[in-house]
């Protein structure tokens, strides 16, 4: 038997129909979503990741710009330029990239952006708005990951569910996510590096979302028929053939590929449903990206979605 196949790609896509909508209403009304990115130094990872953004924005409606400052940019001078994007009323979202040097505390950034700006959902009062089950804004992985799960199953009540990874973007408020609803809730652990026996934990789950930066951290036996997995970890892995030897390029260097962090050929051999990667968190976490940047433009404007 093979695992179902929980399809990313496929749901985003039906947020962008919605997203685009939205756009087009917000338009008539004479609103123009816009979103900016703070790119701070040149890392050849996050330019990547901003074209993608830009061809995002630019099939939906939404305007995007990238703002470059330079590696050198001061805390000060950073907070200055987040202050006037907060003022601007042409501006909805905010995005701080990363990553970010070493001297920029990004925390501290976070807290100077306005919270109906903060298409991250990472200023401080929209993380706390999570505790009181509110999420208007909530940070776009776990949001993903939630939305994902709930798409295949949505009634989560008393269900046992596992979270590998604690980090803030994404196991922290991705349990609050799920714990929103008083008499409907799973339960919800989370697991992390000093996790004793993670096996334990995983075989005692109806659900597993791993997001870990760890590849094959799931293995076949840490699961069972009825696990219901997300995979969100983004991991390069050089290409091998069939004997495991690595695959080279004319020039040496390994060809590369993406996974997750979850054996998926041996694992969807044995569980209930599983997210691919590439094709599952990654795409949606771009379209709750977008979605939140909806979010602002009406917050922003008073037009209720
Ligand atoms: P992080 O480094 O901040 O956190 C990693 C977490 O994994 C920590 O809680 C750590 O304790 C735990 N961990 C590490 N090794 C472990 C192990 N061997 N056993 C159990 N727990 C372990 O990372 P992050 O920013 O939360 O990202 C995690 C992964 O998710 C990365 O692969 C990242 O690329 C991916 N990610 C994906 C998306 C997406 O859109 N799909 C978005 C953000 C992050």
């Amino acid at each position: 038997m093979t695992a179902d196949v929980i399809d990313g790609v496929k749901l985003a896509n039906n947020y962008r129909d919605d997203i685009k909508q939205e756009v087009a209403r917000l338009n008539n009304d004479g609103i123009f979503p816009a979103l900016v990115a703070l790119q701070i130094g040149d890392d050849p990872s996050s330019k990547i990741y901003l074209e993608n953004q830009r061809k995002k924005c630019e099939e939906l409606g939404i305007n995007y710009t990238v703002w470059s400052l330079s590696e050198s940019t001061t805390q000060k001078a950073l907070e200055d330029h987040i202050k006037s994007l907060n003022t601007n009323p042409s501006i909805h979202g905010i995005i701080l990239q990363q990553p970010l040097p070493a001297h920029i505390d990004g925390i501290q950034t976070i807290q100077v952006m306005a919270p109906n700006k903060d298409v991250e959902g990472l200023h401080p009062q929209n993380y706390g708005k999570l505790f009181y089950e509110d999420h208007n804004l909530a940070p776009c992985t776990a949001l993903a990951s939630e939305k994902l799960l709930r798409s295949y199953e949505p009634n989560l009540k008393g269900k046992e569910i596992v979270i590998i990874g604690h980090s803030s973007i994404v196991g922290k408020p991705l349990s609050m996510l799920l714990l929103h609803s008083k008499k409907e809730a799973p339960t919800v652990r989370i697991c992390h590096i000093s996790t004793k026996d993670l096996k334990a934990h995983t075989l005692a789950a109806d659900v597993i979302f791993v997001g870990c930066g760890v590849p094959n951290l799931i293995k076949a036996d840490m699961v069972h028929k009825g696990s219901i997995i997300i995979d969100i970890g983004i991991n390069r892995v050089d290409k091998t053939d069939e004997q495991g030897q690595v695959l080279l390029k004319p020039n040496g260097k390994p060809y590369k590929k993406t996974v997750g962090d979850v054996d998926y050929e041996e694992v969807s051999k044995i569980c209930k449903a599983i997210t691919p990667v590439p094709g599952g968190v990654g795409p949606m976490t771009v379209a709750m990206l977008l979605n939140n940047t909806i979010k602002c433009a009406c917050l922003t404007n008073n037009s209720i979605k």
